[in-house]
């Protein structure tokens, strides 16, 4: 049995990784244990949105996605015709960030190494004991794993959800959608989507040449979750959008569900799940690993304050009670677009044709949607509001420089003093002009 002082985090998917990176900052030991000998050459996501972009800039982490993601002022909703448009959010990075995921991950999986995070390959959690009141381990199939805490950063499936007797409540699938991410000698411009009584497709220029065919065919049904062939691509793309793009060399085709699902609590004892693993939805809108580096971020430092007997465990509870909320309003926002994208009867593209003349007309609601796919209106309210909080409390702060993880000191509006958290949130603030700010820092109950 190795450590039991530490972290072990189970899964170095992008939200494992982070949240290592997160923790070693603050000289926890971390072990991460991976089942894949190497990460897989696809690429899940591909849209990185304004507030992920704000807290990677607030580790100094931002530029090097800037430098080579590229920026697109609009998104779709639902594959509704009008695309939503980013270019009015209140945030330094009003667009969204093309980047793929699997390079998102060897950036993190870099990032973990350099701050000191020790990675094992090959490595599958097969089972979990939480043995005594300060201790849990991890049980793979040559070694055990000890450690003070594990976070199950194990994607949807996540074996140690299961095993800490977790449950998974939500939506069962309620259909499939095919991928492929192809060769394509005759694409449609970017930005293409199409819904009709045929079905639905959208075709997105990914890096590397290739392009990204997603969408609802309703005579692909009965095929279920799995493969899918490169003729079976090239007649749904014909039938449903009248063109089959010259489709040719995929890198990779699969068909994934709708189910939806968000985890019944974020901790058990000394386990805490983030990411994939504590909540899973259909990919509308490129949010899911956006949500789940958000997840690392606000455990991170909260973790790592409990591990290291710099705060009381309650701190851990305030992780649940202040993401969770957040999976749900992204479970129903996503299923709210497939409902969107399987809407080929006459009654669904009236409602489509609607909904995307209103987003024409009603400027407020580009604005709630841009900003409830960006994540820019996540805000932690103290539970007590109203009981003395100033009202900037649990509110975000577009830009805060904290490279090493430590709260900061900031003035999110004139006149204001704020403590912002290493998540970049507000955590104390005043109006007082001369505030005493080592009172204020002692009295949140965490010490750095
Ligand atoms: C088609 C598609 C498109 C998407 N597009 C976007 C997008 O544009 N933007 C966006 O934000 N999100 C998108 N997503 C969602 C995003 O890919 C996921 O939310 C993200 O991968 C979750 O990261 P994670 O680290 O939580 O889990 P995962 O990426 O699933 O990583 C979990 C890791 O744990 C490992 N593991 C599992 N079980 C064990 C075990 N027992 N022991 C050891 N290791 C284990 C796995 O091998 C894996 O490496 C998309 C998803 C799909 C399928």
């Amino acid at each position: 049995m190795t450590g039991i002082d530490g972290v072990v985090i189970v899964g170095a998917g992008p939200v494992g990784l982070f949240l290592a990176a997160e923790l070693r900052l603050a000289d926890v030991d971390v072990t991460v244990l991976e089942r894949r000998t190497e990460r897989p050459p696809i690429t899940k996501g591909v849209a990185m949105h304004a507030r992920t972009l704000e807290l990677l800039a607030m580790r100094g982490l931002a530029g090097i996605f800037l430098h080579s993601g590229v920026r697109l002022p609009g998104w779709h909703f639902g594959f509704l015709e009008r695309r939503v448009d980013f270019t009015g959010l209140d945030s330094p990075y009003p667009f969204v960030l093309s980047f793929p995921q699997d390079r998102t991950e060897a950036i993190l999986e870099d990032r973990a190494l350099a701050l000191g995070a020790r990675i094992v390959r090959g490595v599958q959690a097969v089972g979990l004991e939480q043995t005594d009141d300060d201790s849990v381990r991890v049980i793979t199939p040559d070694a055990d794993f000890g450690a003070a805490w594990v976070v199950g950063a194990d994607g949807a499936a996540s074996t140690v959800r299961r095993l800490a007797g977790i449950d998974f409540p939500g939506t069962e699938a309620t259909f499939y959608s095919y991928l492929g991410d192809v060769v394509a000698d005759a694409p449609p411009p970017p930005g293409f989507n199409v819904v009709n009584d045929r079905g639905a497709m959208m075709v997105a220029p990914m890096p590397g040449g290739l392009h990204r065919i997603a969408g609802y065919d309703p005579e692909r049904q009965q095929a279920g979750r799995g493969a899918l062939t490169m003729d079976e691509l090239r007649e749904t793309a014909a039938r449903i959008s009248g063109a089959d793009f010259g489709l040719r060399d995929p890198k990779w085709m699969t068909q994934f569900d709708s189910a939806t699902r968000v985890a019944a609590t974020y901790r058990s004892g000394r386990v805490l799940l983030a990411g994939d693993a504590a909540h899973m939805h259909f990919p509308a809108g490129g949010v899911g690993l956006n949500l789940g580096l958000q997840d690392a971020m606000n455990l991170g430092w909260k973790l790592a304050a409990v591990s290291q007997g710099r705060a009381a465990e309650s701190l851990l509870d305030t992780y649940e009670a202040e993401r969770r909320p957040w999976a749900e309003d992204v479970a129903r926002h996503t299923m709210a677009q497939t409902a969107l994208i399987t809407a080929t009867t006459a009654e669904g593209l009236a409602l489509r044709k609607l909904l995307s003349d209103l987003m024409g007309t009603l400027p407020e609601m580009n604005r709630t949607l841009a900003r409830r796919l960006s994540a820019i209106d996540v805000a932690y309210p103290p539970p007590n509001a109203g009981t003395g909080a100033h009202p900037l409390t649990g509110t975000r702060v577009p830009a805060a420089d904290m490279p090493d993880g430590r709260p900061t000191t900031a003035e999110p509006t004139p006149g204001t003093t704020a403590i912002v958290r290493p998540d970049g949130y507000v955590w104390w603030a005043t109006d007082d002009p001369s505030p005493d700010l080592n009172a204020a820092r002692a009295a949140l109950g965490v010490a750095f």
